[in-house]
């Protein structure tokens, strides 16, 4: 018998290029999210973890931000004693734990100069080194 060999054909399959899928992330677990393009959490309970969370960092800030204004206000007090005005040096302050970023509010007075206060206790930067440290009258203002 004579057996016809069939030529193989060469089959050009194209190759599809894979869709980029975008893969959202959970914003609380990490896994990836199915389902709406602007959906952020896998569920309600991922939802409410980390809106907790973020709670709680904002809380934390506060908390730590709060503590370091009473603490100046603490040591302004401390140093001051119970004196209406009195010269101490920065290094004092720096070294009970003042810290120089955390303050409530300026007033600047009619000769221009720059107090900075932690609620009722404010101090008046001479130099690098001296300051004056005040307590703010009763009156409110
Ligand atoms: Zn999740």
């Amino acid at each position: 018998m004579f057996v016809l060999y069939k030529r193989p054909i060469l089959y050009l399959e194209k190759v599809p290029t894979m869709p980029t899928i975008e893969v959202k992330l959970c914003l609380a677990c990490g896994k990836a999210v199915k389902g709406r393009i602007d959906k952020k959490f896998c569920d309600d309970s991922c939802r409410n973890n980390h809106n907790n969370q973020l709670k709680a960092e904002q809380t934390n800030y506060v908390r730590n931000v709060m503590n370091a204004l009473r603490r100046n206000r603490l040591i302004l007090q401390h140093v001051l004693g119970d004196k209406m005005i009195r010269k101490a040096t920065l290094d004092r302050l720096l070294g009970m734990g003042f810290q120089l970023k955390y303050h409530t509010h300026f007033y600047d007075n009619k000769k221009g100069r720059h107090y900075y206060y932690c609620f009722d206790y404010g101090y008046l930067p001479i130099d690098d080194e001296v300051i004056w440290i005040v307590k703010k009258k009763t009156d409110t203002n």
